[in-house]
């Protein structure tokens, strides 16, 4: 029996605001046996978000706790809010033979690979900044301002991914389709 078949992953998608990362994760949920990790915020549940399916939604000493506590693989604040992937969970289904996808920001996924260096790490860019600024305005959910700080947040994001040497795939979103299949693909591959 071939060994390696049999081992989980964790695989790391990062990319800054509105690159499509969501789109691209759902889509890619539905064609592997890929699982997902759910994970803790503090921030508010938006319109039709689900408490224990898209957010673990806890408050600030609650996510203090469990930080201090250790129970998280990684954590960061991100617009002024945390955000943190549970570490059991994860790493059970992983040692159980599971391939789990973690959707977190560009600093969670460098922490990560200091724990888990062997998982697989997926950085998603858009095809330019002026692409991203039409579609985070084509959002609609955040205000001018909101997209501003977003858009300068997402140069910082994409340099320091790019710098840290940890996203060994980078997959350009300029078709949502080659995009999905070049994550499949990546999740596949090793
Ligand atoms: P949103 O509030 O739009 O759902 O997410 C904002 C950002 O937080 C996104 O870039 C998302 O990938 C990131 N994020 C979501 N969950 C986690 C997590 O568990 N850890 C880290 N480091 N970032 C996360």
């Amino acid at each position: 029996m071939n060994e390696r078949s049999e081992k989980g992953k964790l695989i790391v998608i990062t990319g800054p605001s509105g690159v499509g990362k969501s789109s691209i994760v759902s889509e890619v949920r539905r064609r592997t046996d890929a699982e997902f990790s759910v994970s803790a915020t503090t921030r508010k549940p938006r319109p039709g978000e689900r408490d224990e399916v898209d957010y673990y939604f806890i408050d600030r000493d609650t996510f203090g706790r469990m930080v201090d506590a250790g129970e998280m693989l990684e954590w960061a604040e991100v617009f002024g809010q945390c955000y943190g992937t549970p570490a059991a969970p994860v790493l059970e289904a992983v040692s159980g033979g599971k391939k789990v996808i973690l959707e977190i920001d560009v600093q969670g996924g460098v922490q990560v690979a200091r724990k888990v260096p062997d998982a697989t790490f997926i950085l998603i860019a858009p095809p330019n900044m002026t692409e991203l600024k039409d579609r985070l305005t084509g959002r609609g959910s955040e205000t001018q301002q909101q997209i501003d700080k977003r858009l300068g947040e997402a140069e910082n994001e994409l340099r320091i991914a790019r710098e840290s040497g940890v996203y060994t795939h980078e997959i350009i979103n300029d078709d949502l389709e080659t995009a999905i299949q070049k994550v499949v693909v990546a999740i596949n591959q090793e």
